[in-house]
């Protein structure tokens, strides 16, 4: 197709805004898919994609539109991740892209993630249009929010579209929009071939397929192709598009958007953001901002049941092939045996990740607190990465710390600014900016450490917000603090599963509450239960559980064998979910303890 009439754009929106229905819409008005066809949400593939309503993996679809002037165009839609875990892939698949379509709920407003994803679109100069969606809704207040985009965004919002995803109106306005508004690619067709991956993932027939960009060039089966980033080569065996199938082609000319096999066994040596080119006429510079995804948030995985220690290494190896983000390697812990210390995007990424283990591959696990990374420098002058609070070096040979933080924004109705401002100073969270983009709403700025996000942060804006603000950041650096490490000893035996790392001034507090949590949830055994918080060999808070006196039979009195029986029974599958710890069986529950304290 002549380079004009390409279109390459994506949709980009706070969740739930409407993104994945209006993608419905597009997909509908260009005829791609028969009304029969068509299942509500079709780009969210994943069933946990659809359950969640979020799009994890994005798809890159192929539509021809009869415009009004007469001429077809092609349009590539390319579907972005909504959620902060996964910035660097959105910013790679704007990147694919000349513009993008922005999409703003009529009632809800501008939120923090229109404004992260406004702020990448920007970054990678795409023209942008806005559209106000939900329109049909009652509390729809459209002029209101195009006070928010020019005020919060600064985008000319009196060209936006007032549209409704649902009813579909503005549908046609979007369509000619995209036409007119979005400028055609711009690449060099006799340049050495640049096509810059977008996404990847694993087919069982073909192997790794590479979701590119062509940006100068052509791609064509036979063609011998290098990646820029690891130098590997391979040659390509099938290239296409997606219409939503995948379709063979003859070739993706400079400015298209498709697929490419090449035989490529593993998803990291086709890495999202590479630059792919022609082995035997290389470009001479990479296409820029290629960067690895690097895990942020890690946690161990353990196996319930010890026997299933394989099936878990196997399935992360699976799921790795699909997810160049997601990092594992074996681990052992005195407490929970084998298991696998496990690197995720961030607290999203690592749920989703869990649920699959669990669901698609039928396992049982206990996951111990998330940590972040932390910068360990010693009084010998070595610099150390602490991914696990249980590697955390003795405090005599620790100089000083440092933890990441990010730059948080939050948009809320002004209302709430009180208690999310307490929020974020217990969250130990510096005030940065604070400004009011329309009346009644109000945009904060404040640097917090990750690591306190990860404890059930945006659980707790949202119930001190009933649900109104929005909240997004980004990674902001590493610095210094002053943590410490508190171990949580059975009868005097440290379990090393419950180590964590917290600020001094909440430790004895973290401590005190952590204690009484497992008080409540170690069950009673034959012999008394000591349970102790300490910082190095200090000792900041203790419990005890007293031990059990009868036997769990006595209360049948002796009648009832059956009943006996059953009891029995009933205790022996209590056990399955218990881990022995030391001489001491602790529920799967303890674990988790640790992670609950907000
Ligand atoms: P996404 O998270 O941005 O992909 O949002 P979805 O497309 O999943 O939409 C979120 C919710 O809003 C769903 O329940 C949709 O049915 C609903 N929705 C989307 N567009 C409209 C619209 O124009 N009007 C109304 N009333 N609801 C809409
Ligand atoms: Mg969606």
């Amino acid at each position: 197709m002549d380079q004009s009439h390409i279109r390459n754009f994506c949709i980009i929106a706070h969740v739930d805004h409407g993104k994945s229905t209006l993608a419905d819409r597009i997909l509908e008005a260009t005829g791609a898919v028969s009304p029969r066809e068509m299942q509500e949400q079709l780009l969210d593939t994943m069933e946990l994609e659809r359950e969640r309503g979020i799009t994890i993996k994005m798809t890159a679809v192929r539509l021809y539109y009869k415009a009004k002037d007469g001429q077809v165009y092609q349009f590539n839609l390319i579907d972005t991740p909504g959620h902060v875990d996964f910035t660097y892939e959105v910013s790679r698949s704007l990147a694919a892209c000349e513009g993008a379509l922005l999409v703003v709920d009529a009632a809800q407003g501008v939120e923090a993630q229109t404004l992260a994803n406004v702020n990448l679109a920007y970054q990678n100069n795409l023209e942008i249009v806005p559209i106000i969606n939900k329109i049909d809704l009652p509390a729809a207040d459209p002029e209101r929010v195009k006070e928010e985009i020019e005020n919060v965004l600064a985008i000319d919002a009196s060209e936006a579209i007032l549209a409704s995803a649902k009813t579909g109106v503005g549908i046609e306005q979007i369509m000619e929009a995209i036409v007119q508004r979005i400028p055609p690619p711009s690449g060099d067709p006799n340049a050495p071939l640049r096509a810059l991956i977008f996404d990847s993932k694993f087919d069982t027939y073909l192997g790794v397929i590479c979701y590119v960009r062509v940006v100068d060039g052509q791609i064509k089966p036979g063609q011998r192709i290098r990646f820029m980033s690891t130098g590997k080569e391979f040659e390509v065996l099938e290239v296409g598009t997606f219409t939503p199938e995948r379709q063979p082609g003859e070739m993706l000319a400079t400015g298209e958007v498709g697929y490419l096999a090449a035989g490529i066994k593993t998803i990291g040596d086709a890495r999202v953001g590479d630059t792919i080119t022609d082995a035997t006429r290389p470009a001479q510079e990479p296409l820029p901002g290629y960067r690895t995804a690097k895990p942020m948030v890690f946690c161990g995985l353990y196996p319930v049941d010890g026997a299933d220690y394989t099936d878990l290494r196997d399935a992360l190896a699976k799921l790795q092939l699909n997810d160049a983000a997601l990092s594992f390697e074996p681990e052992t812990s005195a407490a929970l045996g084998f298991g696998f210390r496990c690197g995720f995007l961030g607290l999203l990424h690592m749920d989703v990740v869990q649920e699959r283990l669990e669901r698609e591959f039928n396992l049982n696990l206990i996951a111990t607190s998330p940590s972040v990374v932390y910068k360990v420098y010693r009084t010998d002058g070595t610099v150390v990465d602490v991914d696990n609070p249980a590697h955390m070096p003795p405090p005599t040979t620790i100089d000083h710390i440092e933890e990441p933080y990010v730059a948080a924004t939050i948009l809320t109705p002004k209302e709430y600014v009180g208690p999310i401002m307490e929020l974020c100073r217990e969250r130990r969270g510096e005030f940065v900016h604070m400004e009011y983009p329309a009346p009644d709403r109000v945009l904060l700025k404040y640097d917090i450490p990750l690591g306190e996000i990860l404890m059930d942060f945006f659980d707790q804006l949202k119930s001190r917000t009933r649900g109104y603000a929005s909240f997004d950041y980004e990674l902001a650096g590493y610095r210094e603090s002053k943590l410490v490490k508190i171990d949580i000893l059975m009868n005097g035996d440290p379990v090393d599963a419950l180590s964590f790392i917290t600020h001094r001034d909440k430790a004895y507090e973290r401590a005190r509450q952590i204690v009484e949590k497992l008080k409540e949830v170690v069950p009673r055994q034959q012999f008394e239960v000591r349970i102790q918080a300490a910082i190095g060999g200090k000792i900041i808070a203790a419990e005890s559980v007293k031990p059990l006196r009868k036997n769990v039979t006595a209360k049948c009195y002796g009648g009832d064998i059956t009943r006996k029986r059953k009891l029995l029974e009933k205790q022996k599958e209590g056990k399955k979910r218990m881990k022995q710890v030391g001489s001491i069986e602790l529920p799967q529950e303890a674990f988790l303890s640790v992670l609950k304290i907000g």
